[in-house]
């Protein structure tokens, strides 16, 4: 609710502003065509007068010439709002995922190929930034779904997707991976930091209480950046990590 009205709040304050520059081009030429009718008929005899020429003719014409002005402001503006409202929307479905409303997969492989580039851009410089990724899985999330319906699935992963998104620092990039599994960026963290992000995380989901479903565990792999890592092996490490927490009993984190 808020954000749609925000966005309204928005094409409203775009409107108005394209609106306003309109009129103040209108104003100006009123002035210039003021200024024109006593510079060159000041000795015409009609125009007598300067700002509000007292010709109605003429008085008729520069109003609606304003009016025009406005109504171009106005249609402008709409038309501005439109499509910034369209590139918004666009925006939404091509980097997030529809159902959690968190990064998608794409959006995913672009940013952690931007912490890879940076890490070996920089890797000269003594304060290394590498990432670490932090994959989780929802646990026996087969059996939710046949005990409670899809439904009740799908709010799970929303429901997991908010609580996580808010705990998390704002550096950190949360993603949707695939069904049930979820990626976390986060750049510059070493292995002892990670650890801690996702013992955090594995917690925090371990003792919320959800709607419907009650308790629910995730378990989680670690896998840190090191020297000549691709997106490929850093993802491939996390995975590994993760399967060897599902094979050692699950609500837990493993490292690679
Ligand atoms: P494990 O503990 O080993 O991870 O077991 P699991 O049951 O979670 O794993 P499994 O891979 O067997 O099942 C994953 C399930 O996730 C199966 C699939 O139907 C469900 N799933 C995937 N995407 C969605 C979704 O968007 N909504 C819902 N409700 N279920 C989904
Ligand atoms: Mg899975
Ligand atoms: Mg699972």
């Amino acid at each position: 609710m808020e954000k749609v009205h925000n966005g309204t709040a928005n094409q409203a304050a775009i409107i108005l502003q394209i609106t306003f520059g309109a009129l103040i081009a209108a104003m100006l030429f009123w002035m210039l065509e003021s200024y024109m009718a006593v510079y060159f008929f000041q000795n015409a005899g009609f125009v007598h007068d300067w700002l509000i020429p007292h010709n109605r003719q003429l008085l008729f014409h520069r109003v609606l010439v304003v009016i025009l002005f406005l109504a171009f402001g106005v249609v402008t503006g709409i038309a501005v709002s439109r499509g910034k409202r369209l590139e918004r929307q666009l925006k939404e479905l091509t980097e997030l995922d529809p159902l959690t409303r968190i990064y998608n997969r794409r959006m995913f492989i672009a940013f952690l190929e931007k912490e890879i580039y940076r890490s070996k851009r920089y890797k000269e410089v003594k304060r290394r930034c590498d990432p670490a990724l932090i994959m989780f899985d929802i646990d026996y999330f087969k059996k939710i779904n046949d005990e409670y319906g899809n439904k009740s699935g799908d709010s799970v992963l929303v429901a997991i997707a908010s609580l996580v998104k808010k705990n998390i620092r704002s550096a950190d990039i949360l993603s949707r991976f695939g069904g049930e599994e979820f990626m976390i960026i986060a750049p510059e963290t070493d292995v002892e930091g990670a650890s801690v992000l996702a013992e955090k995380i594995r917690y925090l989901i371990a003792q919320h209480d959800f709607e419907v479903v009650g308790r629910v565990t995730v378990t989680l792999g670690i896998s840190v950046y090191k020297a000549d890592d691709t997106l490929d092996s850093l993802v491939k490490r996390a995975d590994k990590a993760l399967y060897t927490a599902k094979k050692n009993g699950r609500n837990r984190v493993e490292t690679t």
